[in-house]
Order: structure tokens, then sequence, then C-alpha cells
């Protein structure tokens, strides 16, 4: 059997993250984009019959990173909203600047997003859009070759929410409706509707989204949202409901398996209740939650009350980089800082990065995990950097050595999207043709938004 996405991966070291298969040096064999094999596979094994392979001796595979929050319209404000709290980076430069984007700029902004990603070993997100142009990002995300669950950002609330950006909630909902019955489920691409936060949308366009969600299969779209990431936040939301942020949720809809929220870095130990109680799933930014001065998720604790954990960069503006290996060491570093260096143990924290991330988009039998009957979603990463050497324990490589420029090759469904470092034709992909384009489109871009 041949074809892009059945491939022998020959030689490696295997972390599969799954408890029934063997960690070690091993083969991984791909057929039809499914993981047909792994472990030390014979020559004569009738399978490999015109089976491509790819030689990855020397390096670890492991299954791709997933994280489960990003906003890819964001990354042309990278380095445009620096210094700043959560709410003056909000009002003064983030949303000017998605105010000001066409659908060019979001086709380019996802463009340069997924091309940070693909490189550095993510092969699944979550993305909040923005709220108007949601099929152009849509278009884009889906010729590049990435698994991606999308939704349009969703904002009404008269009191906190710039004109510009501004929606009416049944006019949102109808909006997000239409989007979802276009995208969800085709190819790569999944629906999430995603009400940006409580602080930016009514009571009635949450209960929107929450009735739309139950009514639909458990295959159907999710809730993608943030919640609890500063105090100021917190602050507001008490004083409109009275309530904590994931209490408040939860009483509009929001919460239960098909929701994630973003951040939860204060939440109560009731909150947290709630959230393993309901199902709930949250998404870790560490990087995001210094940069913006938010304060440090109790993971530890979240873990410990059985909430399931993700991992994700958030935006550019805020991060400022896209790397997931990056979240993943800072998801380990920050614990530890913080409870000692008993706390999250590497293992548990590339289980966040790999399977977290894929239970929180309903997404766990199908990737997340290097096992027999998933999808193929695979990432090589090469020990050619003096950094990476010498080899002792893989999952600590992983965790604490490797930084996103050191995957090597990519693989989603088996089809092999990143080789050697490159982007390979099929993600349409060239980092020196979005390079151009940035250069021609920031200036008009920053002007509308008035940032410059
Ligand atoms: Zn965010």
């Amino acid at each position: 059997m041949s074809g892009a996405s059945s491939w022998l991966l020959r030689g490696g070291t295997l972390v599969p993250v799954d408890s029934h298969a063997p960690l070690g040096r091993g083969d991984l064999l791909i057929l039809d984009g499914v993981i047909a094999a792994l472990g030390v596979i014979p020559a004569d094994d009738l399978r490999l019959v015109g089976v491509p392979v790819l030689d990855v001796t020397g390096c670890v595979v492991l299954p791709g990173l997933v994280q489960a929050h990003i906003h890819l319209c964001q990354t042309l404000g990278r380095g445009l909203a620096d210094d700043l709290p959560l709410l003056r980076w909000l009002s003064e430069r983030v949303l000017p600047y998605e105010s000001a984007l066409d659908e060019s700029d979001l086709t380019l902004a996802a463009q340069v997003g997924v091309a940070e990603l693909l490189l550095s070993g993510t092969t699944t997100l979550l993305d909040m859009g923005t709220v108007r142009h949601h099929d152009a990002l849509c278009e884009a995300v889906a010729k590049t070759g990435i698994r991606a669950t999308l939704g349009k950002a969703m904002m009404d609330y008269a009191e906190t929410v710039p004109l510009g950006l501004r929606e009416d909630p049944q006019a949102s909902l109808r909006e997000a409706d239409a989007l979802c019955a276009r995208w969800h489920g085709r190819g790569r691409l999944r629906y999430a509707y995603a009400p940006r936060f409580l602080v930016s949308c009514s009571d009635e366009l949450l209960r929107g989204v929450a009735e739309r969600v139950n009514q639909h299969s458990p295959v159907g779209p999710g809730i993608h949202t943030h919640a609890s990431e500063q105090l100021d936040e917190v602050a507001l939301v008490r004083a409109r409901t009275g309530q904590d942020n994931v209490l408040a949720l939860r009483d509009r809809g929001i919460a239960g398996p098909r929701t994630v929220l973003a951040h939860c870095v204060h939440v109560s130990p009731d909150e947290m209740a709630h959230l393993a109680q309901d199902g709930t799933h949250v998404t870790h930014c560490p990087s995001s939650n210094l940069k913006l001065g938010s304060g440090i998720a109790k993971i530890v604790q979240l873990l410990a009350a059985q909430v399931n954990v993700a991992l994700g960069a958030d935006g550019a503006p805020c991060n400022n980089r896209l790397d997931g290996f990056a979240e993943l060491r800072l998801l380990a570093l920050l614990q530890k800082g913080v409870l000692g260096p008993e706390a999250l143990p590497a293992a548990q924290a590339l289980q966040i990065a790999t399977m977290g991330g894929a239970t929180a988009l309903g997404l766990g039998d199908q990737i997340g995990s290097l096992s027999v009957g998933k999808r193929a979603d695979v990432v090589v990463v090469g020990q050619h950097a003096p950094g990476q050497l010498p080899e002792h324990d893989p999952v600590s490589l992983l965790v604490y050595g490797t930084q996103g420029s050191d995957v090597r090759h990519v693989l989603v469904d088996g089809e092999l999207l990143v080789k050697s470092g490159e982007l390979q034709a099929r993600t349409g992909l060239d980092v020196e043709r979005l390079r151009a384009h940035c250069t021609e489109r920031m200036p008009p871009l920053l002007r509308r938004a008035g940032l410059r």
C-alpha cells in the first residue's frame, strides 16, 4: 500500500503518551492516515509493501501537540500590544486592530499563524476568530492541512464592546449558525461557538449559544470562551452578575463536556468543583498569563479536582510566540516554582499538551496519542542540536529540553506537512512569501486601526 498518507517512520524513539503502548526504540506504521502499528516492525511485514520510509533514526516521535486556545486573527498584531494589562491591552490595542482587519488581512494572519504552529509541532488547534469575515479565516486554515476547531468571536454587550465590533445578539447567533453549517465537519475543520468572554457578551447571546450546542449530538459543535483570566475582569463579572465567573457562565448554560474555558487563573475551590462536576475543560495559557500579568493558574489543584486541562499559546500579541513546546516547558516550570520541584512531572505535562487538548476538543478517541487506530497526527523531533544531547529520557527531553525549532517532521492524518524543518507545498505556505505580504499589508492595516 502506498500514498501520501501512508508512511513507515523507521528507527525512532517512540513517546506514545498512551499507557498501553511501548515507550522506546521502534517504528511507526501509518496506513491511509491511520496509525496501524508501532514498536519493532519486521522488514518482511506484508503491510510495508509499497509504503514509503521516513528514516527517523536518532529522533523522538510523539503525538502532535494540541493547542486548545489560539487567536489566529491576532497574528499580525505580534508586538503591537506589549506591556499592558488585559483590559487596556484589549481596548487600546487589540480591539482597534481586530476592527480594522479585512478578509485579506485575516487570510494572511491565519497563514502566518499556522506556518508557525506547524513548524513548531502543533497539529491541532482551537481558535477564537474575530467578529467579521470568519469564512476567510476558515478557508485559509482549511487549505494548510492543520486540524482546527474554529469559531467567530461573538460580542454584543453595549457597555464594553466598541461600536465597530458590537453585534446584535440574534444576528450574531444567526451568522454563527451559518458558519457552523458551512464548516463543522468539513475536512479537518470543526466549529465551536465563541462568545468572547462574559464581559463582552449579553445573557441573551450566551443563552442562545448554550441552547444551540445542547441541541446538537455529542459530535456537534462546541463552545469556546475566556474566563477568570484577570482580577479586573473577575470584578466586572461580579459587579454585573453578583457571581464568580465560572458560576455566572454556568448559570447561563456555558458549561459541560463540550465547553472549553481559556485561562481560569482566578477560580475558587467551589468553581473548580463545578468545572469537574460538569466536565468543563480548562485551557492553560502560561506565557500569556505571565506577559499580561494575570497570575499563575492553579493547574495542580485543577487536576487534583479532576478537571481536564489543555494547553494553549493564546494570541501573538500576548505571548508573543505560538510555539507549543515553549508553553509545555513553562506549564511544568511554573507549577514547580509555586509548589516545589515534585509538582507536575514531565510525563503529566506532556499528557496535558497532547491528550488534554484532544479531550477538550472531543477528539480524545481520534488524536492526542500514538495509538493503533487513531489518526496519524505525528511530530518528529530531531536530536541534531547540541541542546538535545545526550538522550537519557525522551520525555524529559521533550518537556524541558525541546523548542519548536527542534521539530523535523510533522504529519496530520498521515500527510507530511513539514519535512526536515520545511513547510511542504501541500500546505500552500511559503515563509518568504508571507514575509513579503506582511511588509506590504501592515502599513495600511495599522493606519486603518489608528495604531501608527
Ligand atoms: Zn485568548
